[in-house]
């Protein structure tokens, strides 16, 4: 069990082949690495991840645990969640690694809204600031990579803009910021949008 993971989980027994959609979440985080919103914290921890859905299924890839600070990813580092429970904080995936803990987070965008097919959590305290309260924020009391956090999802896609924003912070997670969006592209110029 990895020590940033909250859920339990189990895995399928079978590696996830290459798959279409890896030069295009490489690219993405050259670019996120560039700028730094994803990365190795101080204390040597790896954060941020991104995920994308596999095709129109409620399947998705993710980047796997603590691999932020990683130059370059193989299908080796990432994972394919091919079935979850909030309720009991659970999934099951596919490949080689421990799935990002924010992998419910993710979950619970791709179940909220069938039109977003890319997800990209990045942490960067300034724009975080910023941020807070001025678009869609999740509860302070909510930790990141809990059910409750997917419930405060679901909750601030039939509560708030957060659908059309494209972009939501976690209160109670600091940095924390997540974009979405029709592809890694569209997430990742919501976040250029909201960081000038
Ligand atoms: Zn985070």
């Amino acid at each position: 069990m990895s020590h940033y993971v909250k859920f339990t989980y189990q895995r399928a027994p079978a590696d996830i082949a290459p798959f279409d959609a890896l030069v295009e979440l490489n690219e993405c985080r050259r670019k996120l690495l560039e700028l730094r919103l994803i990365g190795v914290d101080s204390n040597g921890v790896g954060f941020g991840n991104l995920s994308v859905r596999d095709g129109s299924t409620a399947s998705f890839y993710i980047t796997g645990s603590a691999t932020g600070g990683l130059p370059e990813l193989t299908p080796t580092d990432y994972v394919r969640v091919v079935a979850y429970d909030f309720a009991r904080n659970w999934l099951r995936y596919e490949g080689a690694t421990i799935p990002s803990s924010e992998s419910l987070t993710h979950a619970a965008i791709y179940e909220s809204d069938p039109s977003t097919f890319a997800v990209i959590h990045c942490h960067d305290s300034n724009l975080w600031r910023t941020l807070l309260d001025r678009v869609p924020t999740s509860s302070k009391a909510v930790a990141y990579g809990t059910a409750e956090m997917a419930y405060e999802i679901m909750r601030l896609f039939t509560g708030s803009d957060v659908r059309s924003r494209q972009i939501f912070v976690m209160a109670g997670h600091e940095g924390g910021i997540v974009a979405f969006g029709k592809n890694l592209e569209q997430a990742f110029d919501v976040l250029m949008r909201e960081r000038k």
